[in-house]
């Protein structure tokens, strides 16, 4: 008689799993039907937001705009104002020595004539 009872819970248990298991299998296929039904809409409706993003995508082109001519001026302020404007633009008087202008033709101390 132990026999049977033995092998009838065993019979139940097996059910019971396999049962347990097919409600598992039917939560996680309803999760997974919502989850896609969201999915979904949220591609539906995310048609809406790629035009937000494309204008939070212009602003930052503008900010770097404004950064690569400050470079550009920095290069060329740096560069070709001190070397080439003062001895281009500057004369040295060769009796006293006084920096004149190149297109002055005397000197603006003691009024030597350049030649
Ligand atoms: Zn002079």
């Amino acid at each position: 008689m132990k026999g049977g009872w033995i092998v009838g819970g065993i019979i139940m248990i097996v059910v019971g799993v396999f049962l347990l298991f097919t409600i598992i299998c039917a939560i996680l296929g309803i999760l997974l039907g919502i989850i896609g039904f969201i999915m979904v809409l949220y591609g539906l409706v995310a048609s809406d937001e790629p035009a937000q993003t494309v204008v939070y995508q212009y602003p930052p082109p503008q900010y770097q705009q404004p950064y690569q001519p400050q470079y550009q001026q920095q290069s060329y302020a740096s560069s070709p104002p001190p070397a080439p404007s003062p001895s281009s633009a500057v004369k040295f008087c060769p009796k006293c020595g006084a920096q004149n202008q190149s297109t002055s033709a005397f000197c603006g101390r003691c009024g030597e004539r350049f030649a």
